[in-house]
């Protein structure tokens, strides 16, 4: 066959002529195989020409040879490529019995039955001693990488479709690899959100490094991945899936989710600390202003507390904290806020609340650190009293800070009114409180 640059060469239908050819002939449209002469039926251990119609080549092709393989067929599709064909090079296949060869392949774009194809002539190379020692070398150590993995190595079609995936998923989701071939990726994931984004990000950009996410394992546990994939495209350079590598992070993720909690967690309390609640409350107070939602932050002072430790000694009063910050938590809801802000001083961030449902909390806390009951080293009984101030979103609120002021002011008119009382600055008046909560 002679080949003109630019030229198509359109055959006949009749492929006597291909049948009859010593060199494997495929020809392949949109990645497909829809003719092969007896030669490549024969290259490729299959039983009949007949038997490879309609498998994808990329079947055949080696792992460590896909990309390159792609390319090239993608390169050799190009219009501009039609009648040309590309240098031989030698890929590495797997039979449809899975034995190894090393081919010597050229493709040239040609136009059959009117519509564009890929002819690819093979020659089997394997036979010569040379090739194949390093064929069985370059696999062997293929192998010895490929099982140590500590990664997962995998490999989806367009439709998520596990194609292919590496030992290293028995380590990892405790499954093995047949049990996760065939099966679309979207059963290990937890969250259809984690598996939505990659694939966002996987379509933006064709890549994705360190990706995090979270996976469920065959015993029903969830893990912690981190996920390193690139698209795959066909020879039409049409998205033909993906292939990456994921890996267990579980324990660097736990480590961090422990480093978070320690830097932001009052340990004698279980609080959130100082820093971590001015945080959440600098949040909150903007969303608050932006939606034009209520909020309210009470502010919390022990009262008399370093009689209790002069009475008791300090580890009782450490025990009283304690004590405090669970009956204090267990009035609040979820999307409340509790943190300590100094010794023996607290804030209180309660969101879409009230002044007066504001109140109405801040008297049950009062009613519940009045009843603990709480005993000295001797069996003795006492109690112990809190005061509270109430500040409440305004709208000349200009930082956080003017609202912290306001509960402070409130908390020091409640201790000067007597303590272990509620006060609320009355905004627009000269500092005088509205009603506070009687003392029992
Ligand atoms: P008031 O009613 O005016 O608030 O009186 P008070 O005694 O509570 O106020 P003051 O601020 O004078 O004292 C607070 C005390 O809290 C002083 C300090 O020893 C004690 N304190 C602060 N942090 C801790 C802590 O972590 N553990 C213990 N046991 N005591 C603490
Ligand atoms: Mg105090
Ligand atoms: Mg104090």
């Amino acid at each position: 066959m002679a080949y003109k640059s630019g030229e198509a060469v359109v055959l006949s239908s009749d492929l006597e002529l291909l049948h009859a050819l010593p060199v494997a002939i495929l020809v392949t449209r949109q990645g497909l195989i829809c003719r092969a002469n007896a030669a490549g039926a024969a290259l490729l251990e299959a039983g009949t020409p007949g038997d490879l119609q309609g498998r994808l080549l990329s079947d055949f092709v080696h792992t460590l040879d896909k990309l390159r393989s792609s390319a090239r067929l993608h390169q050799a599709s190009a219009p501009e490529q039609t009648g040309l064909p590309n240098k031989p090079a030698e890929f590495r296949i797997r039979t449809t019995r899975g034995n190894l060869r090393m081919v010597l392949v050229s493709t040239v774009g040609i136009t059959l039955d009117g519509a564009p194809a890929l002819l690819i002539c093979g020659m089997d190379m394997t036979h010569q001693n040379e090739i194949q020692e390093q064929l069985r070398e370059s696999e062997h150590h293929f192998r010895r990488v490929f099982e140590s993995m500590q990664d997962v190595y995998y490999r989806t079609n367009a439709q998520g479709v596990v194609q292919h995936v590496g030992p290293g998923v028995r380590r990892v989701l405790g499954y093995e690899p047949h049990e996760i071939e065939g099966h679309t990726a979207e059963s290990y994931y937890p969250h259809s959100s984690d598996r939505d984004a990659f694939k966002a990000a996987i379509m933006a950009h064709g890549e994705v490094s360190d990706f995090p996410g979270q996976m469920v394992r065959k015993d029903g546990t969830v893990i912690d991945i981190s996920i390193s994939s690139h698209a795959l495209f066909d020879h039409n350079g049409d998205f033909a899936g993906v292939e990456g590598l994921y890996r267990d992070v579980t324990q660097r993720k736990n480590l961090e989710r422990e480093l978070q909690r320690l830097a932001t967690t009052d340990m004698l309390t279980g609080m959130a600390n100082r820093r971590s609640f001015l945080e959440v409350a600098e949040a909150a107070f903007q969303r608050a202003r932006e939606s034009h939602a209520p909020l309210t932050l009470l502010m919390l002072d022990l009262d008399h507390f370093k009689t209790i430790n002069d009475r008791f000694g300090h580890l009782e009063g450490d025990r009283v904290l304690a004590e405090f910050a669970q009956a204090t938590r267990h009035q609040l809801r979820a999307s409340d806020t509790v943190g300590r802000l100094g010794g023996e001083e607290f804030g209180l961030l309660l969101p879409h609340t009230t002044p007066t449902e504001g109140a109405d909390i801040a008297t049950r806390i009062l009613e519940a650190i009045r009843a603990l009951e709480l005993t000295d080293s001797n069996g003795q009984p006492y109690r112990i009293t809190t005061s509270m101030g109430l500040g409440t979103l305004s709208p000349g609120d200009r930082s956080l800070h003017d609202l912290l002021d306001r509960a402070d002011q409130a908390l020091y008119l409640a201790k000067r009114r007597g303590r272990n009382q509620l006060a609320v600055l009355d905004a627009g008046s000269d500092g005088t409180m509205a009603a506070p909560a009687a003392p029992p």
